[in-house]
């Protein structure tokens, strides 16, 4: 029994984010988190703020009962404050207890992988993602810029998802 319990709901995380930018009607990226914010507040009690962290942290989270606060490193990249708003986001949405300080990709504890799959299909999702992928967008390059993510991350979406 305690095995299931440490194990990452991939499915469930990924399927809450694709109820999400259903129940906010988003249809086509890129994905701007500030719709997904607004929309998550119709809600919830959850605000977002751009924060002085020092250089190795990327993102906090703090959840009081109902209310959630993210605060997201404003001296990083776009790309990468729009991935941990989004890891936040998922740490809310997916009840997980954690407070995050840091957050690392390779991380495999249940609730950082369920976070970076919720992250991932949020800003990525793969029912359009692919379509573009078919459609002739091949590039890791054209796919990042569509999606307003980093290239790298438009290129583990496709080597993830089996597109190449
Ligand atoms: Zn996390």
């Amino acid at each position: 029994m305690e095995e299931n319990n440490n194990k990452p709901r991939i499915g469930w995380a990924r399927r809450t984010a694709r109820d999400l930018l259903k129940e906010a009607g988003i249809t086509t990226p890129p994905i701007l988190i500030s719709d997904i914010v607004k929309h998550i507040k119709k809600e919830k009690d959850l605000s977002v703020h751009p924060w002085a962290f020092g250089e190795d942290t990327d993102g906090i989270q703090i959840t009081q009962g109902e209310s959630a606060t993210i605060g997201y490193n404003q001296s990083q990249h776009s790309h990468r404050q729009r991935f941990t708003v989004a890891h936040e986001i998922g740490h809310f949405l997916l009840c997980h207890t954690t407070n995050d300080s840091a957050f690392d990709l390779d991380s495999k504890k249940p609730e950082e992988v369920e976070a970076n799959q919720f992250a991932a299909e949020l800003l990525m999702p793969l029912e359009m993602f692919k379509k573009d992928f078919k459609a002739g967008m091949t590039s890791a390059d054209d796919l990042g810029k569509k999606y307003n993510v980093s290239k790298e991350s438009a290129w583990w979406r496709m080597y993830n998802t089996k597109l190449i």
